[in-house]
Protein backbone atom coordinates (compact mmCIF):
# COMPACT_ATOMS: atom_id res chain seq x y z
CA UNK A 1 0.00 0.00 0.00
CA UNK A 2 1.54 3.50 -0.67
CA UNK A 3 2.32 5.61 2.35
CA UNK A 4 0.19 8.23 1.35
CA UNK A 5 -2.90 5.82 1.53
CA UNK A 6 -1.72 4.14 4.65
CA UNK A 7 -1.58 8.33 6.27
CA UNK A 8 -4.64 8.86 4.67
CA UNK A 9 -6.31 5.84 6.29
CA UNK A 10 -4.85 6.29 9.41
CA UNK A 11 -5.46 9.96 9.62
CA UNK A 12 -9.58 9.41 9.22
CA UNK A 13 -11.96 11.78 7.62
CA UNK A 14 -10.89 15.43 7.78
CA UNK A 15 -13.98 16.80 6.67
CA UNK A 16 -15.69 19.08 8.69
CA UNK A 17 -19.33 18.20 9.48
CA UNK A 18 -22.05 20.24 8.32
CA UNK A 19 -24.04 22.15 9.55
CA UNK A 20 -19.86 23.54 10.62
CA UNK A 21 -19.20 25.47 14.06
CA UNK A 22 -17.41 28.02 12.48
CA UNK A 23 -21.20 29.58 11.81
CA UNK A 24 -21.86 30.23 15.09
CA UNK A 25 -18.46 30.36 16.87
CA UNK A 26 -16.04 32.90 14.68
CA UNK A 27 -17.03 36.23 15.35
CA UNK A 28 -18.64 37.83 12.65
CA UNK A 29 -19.48 41.79 10.93
CA UNK A 30 -20.17 43.97 13.58
CA UNK A 31 -23.67 44.13 14.94
CA UNK A 32 -25.64 47.02 16.36
CA UNK A 33 -26.76 46.40 19.80
CA UNK A 34 -30.21 48.24 21.21
CA UNK A 35 -27.99 49.89 23.49
CA UNK A 36 -28.67 53.82 22.84
CA UNK A 37 -25.24 56.32 21.22
CA UNK A 38 -24.25 59.03 23.65
CA UNK A 39 -25.99 62.58 22.42
CA UNK A 40 -23.60 63.50 19.45
CA UNK A 41 -21.39 60.84 19.08
CA UNK A 42 -20.38 59.41 15.55
CA UNK A 43 -16.93 58.04 16.10
CA UNK A 44 -17.63 54.95 14.26
CA UNK A 45 -19.35 57.04 11.09
CA UNK A 46 -15.95 59.01 11.37
CA UNK A 47 -14.07 55.91 11.57
CA UNK A 48 -15.18 53.61 8.95
CA UNK A 49 -13.11 53.57 5.90
CA UNK A 50 -15.89 52.24 3.62
CA UNK A 51 -18.87 54.75 5.02
CA UNK A 52 -21.14 51.85 6.03
CA UNK A 53 -22.06 53.57 9.31
CA UNK A 54 -24.77 56.10 9.17
CA UNK A 55 -26.33 58.01 12.66
CA UNK A 56 -29.49 59.04 12.53
CA UNK A 57 -32.12 58.45 14.71
CA UNK A 58 -30.94 54.84 15.12
CA UNK A 59 -27.57 53.47 13.86
CA UNK A 60 -27.29 51.55 11.16
CA UNK A 61 -24.51 49.70 10.02
CA UNK A 62 -24.18 47.81 6.29
CA UNK A 63 -22.89 44.70 6.47
CA UNK A 64 -23.41 45.07 2.87
CA UNK A 65 -20.43 46.86 2.75
CA UNK A 66 -18.33 46.51 5.83
CA UNK A 67 -15.04 45.02 5.85
CA UNK A 68 -14.78 43.61 9.13
CA UNK A 69 -11.95 46.20 10.34
CA UNK A 70 -13.89 46.81 14.17
CA UNK A 71 -12.09 50.12 13.66
CA UNK A 72 -15.87 51.47 15.17
CA UNK A 73 -15.89 48.83 17.93
CA UNK A 74 -12.55 49.98 19.29
CA UNK A 75 -13.66 53.51 19.16
CA UNK A 76 -17.12 53.07 20.66
CA UNK A 77 -17.40 54.30 23.78
CA UNK A 78 -21.02 52.80 24.74
CA UNK A 79 -20.76 49.16 23.96
CA UNK A 80 -23.05 50.12 20.95
CA UNK A 81 -21.30 47.85 18.40
CA UNK A 82 -20.59 44.48 19.04
CA UNK A 83 -19.02 41.48 16.47
CA UNK A 84 -21.15 38.43 17.83
CA UNK A 85 -20.16 34.99 18.06
CA UNK A 86 -21.65 34.35 14.44
CA UNK A 87 -20.90 34.57 10.83
CA UNK A 88 -23.17 37.29 9.20
CA UNK A 89 -25.01 35.18 6.61
CA UNK A 90 -26.29 35.60 3.06
CA UNK A 91 -29.73 37.20 2.29
CA UNK A 92 -32.06 37.50 -0.43
CA UNK A 93 -33.11 40.86 0.29
CA UNK A 94 -30.19 43.46 -0.22
CA UNK A 95 -31.63 46.06 2.88
CA UNK A 96 -31.33 43.10 5.64
CA UNK A 97 -28.22 44.01 5.18
CA UNK A 98 -28.85 47.15 6.98
CA UNK A 99 -28.56 45.99 10.35
CA UNK A 100 -30.44 48.21 12.90
CA UNK A 101 -29.92 47.35 16.58
CA UNK A 102 -32.63 44.37 17.97
CA UNK A 103 -33.64 43.02 14.18
CA UNK A 104 -32.95 40.15 13.49
CA UNK A 105 -31.46 39.73 9.41
CA UNK A 106 -33.75 38.03 6.68
CA UNK A 107 -32.77 34.55 5.67
CA UNK A 108 -32.10 33.16 1.97
CA UNK A 109 -34.65 31.89 0.10
CA UNK A 110 -35.48 28.51 0.94
CA UNK A 111 -37.41 27.80 -2.48
CA UNK A 112 -35.97 27.47 -5.61
CA UNK A 113 -37.45 28.88 -8.55
CA UNK A 114 -38.59 26.73 -11.07
CA UNK A 115 -39.14 22.89 -10.93
CA UNK A 116 -38.10 22.87 -6.69
CA UNK A 117 -37.22 19.59 -7.26
CA UNK A 118 -34.33 19.72 -10.22
CA UNK A 119 -31.63 21.75 -7.90
CA UNK A 120 -32.04 19.77 -4.58
CA UNK A 121 -29.72 17.04 -5.36
CA UNK A 122 -26.94 19.21 -7.70
CA UNK A 123 -26.44 22.46 -8.28
CA UNK A 124 -23.73 23.65 -11.07
CA UNK A 125 -22.03 27.11 -10.29
CA UNK A 126 -20.10 29.82 -12.92
CA UNK A 127 -18.11 32.06 -11.23
CA UNK A 128 -17.01 35.40 -12.32
CA UNK A 129 -14.04 37.46 -11.16
CA UNK A 130 -14.96 40.93 -12.03
CA UNK A 131 -12.13 42.70 -10.52
CA UNK A 132 -11.66 40.96 -7.48
CA UNK A 133 -8.58 41.21 -4.87
CA UNK A 134 -8.68 37.59 -5.05
CA UNK A 135 -9.15 37.41 -1.94
CA UNK A 136 -12.50 35.93 -2.47
CA UNK A 137 -10.94 34.09 -4.62
CA UNK A 138 -8.85 32.50 -2.02
CA UNK A 139 -12.05 31.42 -0.22
CA UNK A 140 -13.77 30.13 -3.18
CA UNK A 141 -10.96 27.89 -4.06
CA UNK A 142 -10.76 26.63 -0.06
CA UNK A 143 -14.43 25.44 -0.78
CA UNK A 144 -12.71 22.60 -2.87
CA UNK A 145 -10.51 21.55 -0.49
CA UNK A 146 -10.79 18.45 1.84
CA UNK A 147 -12.02 20.44 4.72
CA UNK A 148 -14.90 21.91 3.24
CA UNK A 149 -15.45 19.00 0.63
CA UNK A 150 -18.42 21.16 -1.58
CA UNK A 151 -18.87 18.04 -3.74
CA UNK A 152 -20.12 16.16 -1.13
CA UNK A 153 -23.23 18.73 -0.93
CA UNK A 154 -23.60 17.70 -5.37
CA UNK A 155 -22.29 21.37 -5.97
CA UNK A 156 -19.72 21.94 -8.62
CA UNK A 157 -17.72 24.64 -9.92
CA UNK A 158 -18.40 24.53 -14.08
CA UNK A 159 -16.18 26.51 -16.36
CA UNK A 160 -19.55 26.82 -18.87
CA UNK A 161 -22.26 29.25 -18.74
CA UNK A 162 -24.29 27.04 -20.36
CA UNK A 163 -24.34 24.15 -18.06
CA UNK A 164 -24.29 26.73 -14.49
CA UNK A 165 -27.74 27.45 -12.35
CA UNK A 166 -25.81 29.96 -10.49
CA UNK A 167 -23.77 32.54 -11.82
CA UNK A 168 -21.00 33.69 -8.63
CA UNK A 169 -19.55 37.05 -9.15
CA UNK A 170 -17.38 38.78 -7.23
CA UNK A 171 -15.45 41.87 -7.55
CA UNK A 172 -17.05 45.32 -7.67
CA UNK A 173 -17.04 44.74 -12.00
CA UNK A 174 -14.48 46.31 -13.39
CA UNK A 175 -14.56 48.37 -16.72
CA UNK A 176 -12.99 45.28 -18.96
CA UNK A 177 -15.32 42.90 -16.92
CA UNK A 178 -18.89 44.21 -18.06
CA UNK A 179 -19.29 43.47 -20.90
CA UNK A 180 -18.04 39.50 -20.24
CA UNK A 181 -20.01 39.55 -17.24
CA UNK A 182 -22.94 40.45 -19.14
CA UNK A 183 -22.36 37.59 -21.68
CA UNK A 184 -21.77 34.99 -19.13
CA UNK A 185 -25.69 36.13 -17.52
CA UNK A 186 -26.95 36.25 -21.17
CA UNK A 187 -25.33 32.45 -22.31
CA UNK A 188 -27.11 30.84 -19.40
CA UNK A 189 -29.99 28.86 -19.45
CA UNK A 190 -32.85 30.05 -17.41
CA UNK A 191 -33.96 30.38 -14.74
CA UNK A 192 -30.71 30.68 -13.37
CA UNK A 193 -29.03 32.44 -10.09
CA UNK A 194 -26.88 35.37 -9.42
CA UNK A 195 -25.10 35.10 -6.02
CA UNK A 196 -23.32 38.37 -5.18
CA UNK A 197 -20.09 37.46 -3.08
CA UNK A 198 -18.44 39.63 -0.71
CA UNK A 199 -18.44 43.00 -0.35
CA UNK A 200 -16.79 44.09 -3.37
CA UNK A 201 -19.91 42.96 -5.28
CA UNK A 202 -22.50 44.13 -3.20
CA UNK A 203 -21.70 47.96 -3.09
CA UNK A 204 -18.28 48.06 -4.48
CA UNK A 205 -16.37 48.19 -1.02
CA UNK A 206 -12.72 49.07 -1.43
CA UNK A 207 -12.34 48.88 -4.72
CA UNK A 208 -15.09 50.02 -6.74
CA UNK A 209 -16.04 53.78 -8.34
CA UNK A 210 -14.64 55.83 -9.91
CA UNK A 211 -13.76 55.95 -13.53
CA UNK A 212 -12.35 52.28 -13.48
CA UNK A 213 -15.03 50.09 -12.09
CA UNK A 214 -18.84 50.01 -10.94
CA UNK A 215 -19.99 50.16 -7.76
CA UNK A 216 -21.03 45.88 -7.39
CA UNK A 217 -24.10 44.10 -9.26
CA UNK A 218 -26.84 46.09 -7.78
CA UNK A 219 -28.66 47.69 -10.81
CA UNK A 220 -26.58 45.63 -13.14
CA UNK A 221 -27.65 42.13 -12.43
CA UNK A 222 -30.83 40.82 -10.71
CA UNK A 223 -29.26 39.47 -7.82
CA UNK A 224 -30.80 36.43 -5.79
CA UNK A 225 -28.53 36.37 -2.61
CA UNK A 226 -25.85 38.69 -1.03
CA UNK A 227 -23.60 37.00 0.48
CA UNK A 228 -21.36 39.48 3.05
CA UNK A 229 -17.83 39.83 3.92
CA UNK A 230 -14.28 40.62 2.80
CA UNK A 231 -13.77 37.99 2.11
CA UNK A 232 -16.96 36.19 2.92
CA UNK A 233 -16.03 33.03 5.25
CA UNK A 234 -16.25 29.71 2.74
CA UNK A 235 -19.03 28.39 5.28
CA UNK A 236 -21.09 31.20 4.62
CA UNK A 237 -20.79 30.92 1.10
CA UNK A 238 -21.41 26.58 1.55
CA UNK A 239 -24.82 27.64 3.42
CA UNK A 240 -25.96 30.75 0.83
CA UNK A 241 -25.70 28.11 -2.22
CA UNK A 242 -27.28 25.16 0.23
CA UNK A 243 -30.21 27.81 0.63
CA UNK A 244 -30.78 28.19 -3.34
CA UNK A 245 -31.30 24.30 -3.57
CA UNK A 246 -33.47 24.42 -0.76
CA UNK A 247 -31.45 22.05 2.03
CA UNK A 248 -30.87 22.85 5.21
CA UNK A 249 -28.54 26.00 6.26
S1 LIG B 1 -15.89 47.00 10.93
FE1 LIG B 1 -17.15 47.56 9.15
S2 LIG B 1 -18.56 49.14 9.89
FE2 LIG B 1 -16.89 48.96 11.40
S3 LIG B 1 -15.37 50.55 10.78
FE3 LIG B 1 -14.74 48.60 9.80
S4 LIG B 1 -15.75 48.64 7.76
FE4 LIG B 1 -16.78 50.21 9.01
S1 LIG C 1 -14.82 41.63 -0.90
FE1 LIG C 1 -12.82 41.97 0.09
S2 LIG C 1 -11.71 40.05 -0.31
FE2 LIG C 1 -13.44 40.11 -1.75
S3 LIG C 1 -12.64 41.10 -3.61
FE3 LIG C 1 -13.49 42.73 -2.34
S4 LIG C 1 -11.72 43.52 -1.15
FE4 LIG C 1 -11.16 41.50 -1.95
Amino acid sequence: MPLWTYRGLKGGIKTAPWPIAALTTIPGLPEPTVESCPPGCEQCAKSCPTSAITVDQQLTLDQGACVGCNLCIEVCPSSVLVAPPRLARAVENRDDLRRRGGVEPGQPRLHPKGDARRLRKSLFVRHVDAGSCNGCESEIGALDNIYYNLHRFGIFFTPSPRFADVLLVTGPVTNPMYEPLLATYEAMPKPNYVVATGVCAISGGTNGGGDHARQGLHGLLPVDLWVPGCPPHPAVIIDALLGLMGRER
